[in-house]
């Protein structure tokens, strides 16, 4: 019989996250010849089921309860676990999200089954297939296979590649009530403190500030640098502690993980707490106007200078690129 995978889709306001299309890649690379099975939760999300497909899924089981408004991780965790319950697959992969890092460890509790989180890339196929997962704030990598006969695996946002896009691509969509009982919380309001825009976790190009942005004027300054990348703000815990920005942009070990194809520290030493959350990126590019900051030592290109100087200059370079 034909394996069985299950994926489990994420969105935000409207917007399927990456990391689920993502999620299908390392499906079939896990198990190329398995049945990808994207599951959503949720009611009127069959366009995200239709992305699911265009990007690999082969199925899709939508969950819907009128009782539910907002996902919480309680109500995700008893949903998935009726679909678990039926459709009996051998892995079921989520993104390593602040939703999936939740659930994971909870079903897999439940279900006596193996965890796998935080996985960056996998090495080989079907039950040989070891999952690649930094460790030591990203200083190693350890590759590690899971015995039991499921599986739960997170998996790192931006690391593993999607599948080609295929548009005429389709498949079948279940559509399912699910019950929802005994919920101890419900989500009655949600208070955005971050700005709105690009998502830091998902980001391709990433422009964080340090304590030597000064104060919001530096932090708004980076702001437009990463509008003209087509990119997201982030920081140092240094310019969150200093007021400069709201905590919920914080990169590093306490903070967000992120591995954009290009980041750009802005007035960051490279204190090792904060390289834990970069330190996979792509490229990175350090401006600081100290030579021996830490921060260049992972830089793979360096500017020491002024950030008040040099960042504007990039903006006005960056723009005319765009705008030519
Ligand atoms: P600083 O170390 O003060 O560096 C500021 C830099 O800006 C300096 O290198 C300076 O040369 C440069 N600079 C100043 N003015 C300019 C200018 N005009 N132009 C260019 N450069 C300029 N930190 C995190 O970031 N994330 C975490 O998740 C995190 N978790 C932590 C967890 C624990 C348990 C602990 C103990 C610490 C944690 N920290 C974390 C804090 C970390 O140790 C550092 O204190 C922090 O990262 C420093 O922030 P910073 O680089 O912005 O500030």
């Amino acid at each position: 019989m034909m394996s069985k995978i299950i994926v489990a889709g994420e969105y935000r306001e409207n917007e399927l996250r990456n990391v689920s299309l993502e999620a299908i890649a390392a499906a079939k690379q896990w198990e190329p010849s398995s049945e990808v099975v994207a599951v959503l939760l949720g009611n009127g999300v069959q366009d995200h089921a239709q992305k699911m497909f265009q990007y690999g899924a082969d199925r899709a089981i939508l969950l819907e309860s009128p009782t539910f408004s907002r996902v919480t991780a309680e109500a995700y965790t008893q949903a998935l676990l009726q679909v678990i319950e039926s459709e009996q697959p051998k892995g079921i992969i989520l993104g390593h999200t602040s939703l999936g890092k939740e659930i994971a460890p909870r079903l897999a509790g439940r279900l006596n089954a193996g965890l796998l989180s935080d996985v960056t890339s996998i090495e080989g196929e079907g039950k040989d297939a070891q999952f690649v997962r930094p460790i030591y704030s990203g200083k190693a990598f350890e590759k590690r296979q899971a015995k039991t006969e499921k599986v739960f695996v997170t998996i790192r946002p931006n690391n593993i590649e999607l599948l080609p896009l295929d548009p005429l691509r389709s498949g079948d969509i279940s559509t399912h009530t699910v019950e929802l009982t005994d919920l101890r919380v419900t989500i009655k309001e949600v208070v955005r403190k971050a700005a709105t825009g690009v998502d830091l976790s998902e980001a391709k190009v990433v422009v964080s500030g340090g304590r030597g942005i000064k104060g919001e004027e530096g932090l708004a300054l980076l702001q437009q640098l990463a509008d003209a990348l087509g990119g997201a703000v982030g920081a140092s815990r240094g310019a969150c502690d200093a007021g400069y920005c709201d905590y919920a942009l914080q990169i590093g070990q306490t903070g967000k993980v992120v591995t954009p194809d290009l980041y750009i520290a802005c007035g960051i030493s490279g204190a090792i707490q904060h390289v834990a959350g970069m330190s996979n990126s792509k490229t990175i590019v350090a401006i600081n106007k100290d030579p021996e900051a830490n921060i260049f030592s992972i830089a793979d290109y360096g500017i020491v200078g002024d950030l008040f100087e040099v960042v504007p200059i990039l903006i006005e370079e960056f723009n005319k690129i765009v705008v030519s």
